[in-house]
């Protein structure tokens, strides 16, 4: 797990990281936005630590991980390592994960249902730390209408999202930092995220500190720039595709 990445993976990574952050500008130019607005974050789940270690050595400073049990061991290495990374808790959480989350997540982008608001919060306050959370909005149209849970993949109703917004914003241990979506399957991306923009508006009236937007991977990255989002979450296009996680 901790053989440093061969030369002919390194400039792979390198040369596709060039190639996203030149979709990101891209994408800010389009949209008449300045490219210091947008953070990379790179989601390694599935992929080595020494993939990480080898990004972090290109510059990369966020990174984001969907599993628990996944996470914990590269976070190890990278903290022996000295690289200073932010972690970045994107995945489906489960209330029982919540302390081990609390310890080293930077942000968890997946806070989606009361339980897990008090859970974090008690645990980061007994790790000693703020914890940044977002809110996933579910943007499915089964969900569009509705307060009750959501239908989909992960995610509060919009109706839920005034409610778990004020909910973090009131929890010790917990900084409400923004929201977040990903594309509903089988729909256009822009429609969905210039939703998830006009929520990130009304939590933003309330809570003029919860600037964050995360929203588009790497197949709508574009969109998602051009409807604010303030951090896109790339897996595929940097790493390639992905296979079993192998330790
Ligand atoms: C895997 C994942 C990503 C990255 O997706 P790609 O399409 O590989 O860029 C982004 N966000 C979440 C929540 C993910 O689970």
């Amino acid at each position: 797990m901790n053989d440093p990445p061969d030369q002919e993976r390194l400039a792979e990574l390198a040369a596709s990281l060039a190639a996203v952050r030149a979709s990101i500008a891209a994408a800010c130019a389009a949209a008449g936005r300045d490219p210091a607005e947008v953070t990379l974050i790179a989601v390694t789940k599935t992929f080595p630590v020494s993939d990480i270690m080898a990004l972090a050595g290109l510059g990369v400073i966020d990174v984001g991980e969907n599993k628990d049990q996944e996470a914990v061991p590269k976070v190890a290495v990278c903290d022996a390592a000295g690289l200073g990374l932010r972690w970045h808790f994107v995945g489906q959480l489960q209330v029982n994960k919540a302390a081990s989350v609390a310890r080293y997540a930077h942000m968890v982008h997946s806070v989606d249902r009361g339980r897990l608001v008090t859970a974090l919060g008690r645990r980061a306050s007994e790790a000693g730390r703020v914890l940044r959370c977002l809110v996933q909005v579910s943007l499915d149209p089964a969900d569009a209408a509705g307060s009750g849970p959501a239908a989909g993949r992960g995610g509060a109703a919009p109706g839920q999202v005034p409610e778990l917004a004020a909910q973090i914003a009131a929890t010790e241990g917990l900084e409400l930092a923004g929201v977040m979506a990903v594309a509903p399957l089988g729909q256009s991306a822009r429609p969905a995220y210039a939703r998830l923009k006009e929520i990130a508006e009304t939590v933003r009236a309330d809570y003029p500190l919860a600037q964050v937007i995360s929203a588009g991977m790497s197949g709508d990255l574009r969109e998602a720039i051009a409807e604010g989002a303030t951090h896109v979450r790339i897996g595929t296009a940097l790493l390639g595709g992905r296979r079993a996680f192998v330790r």
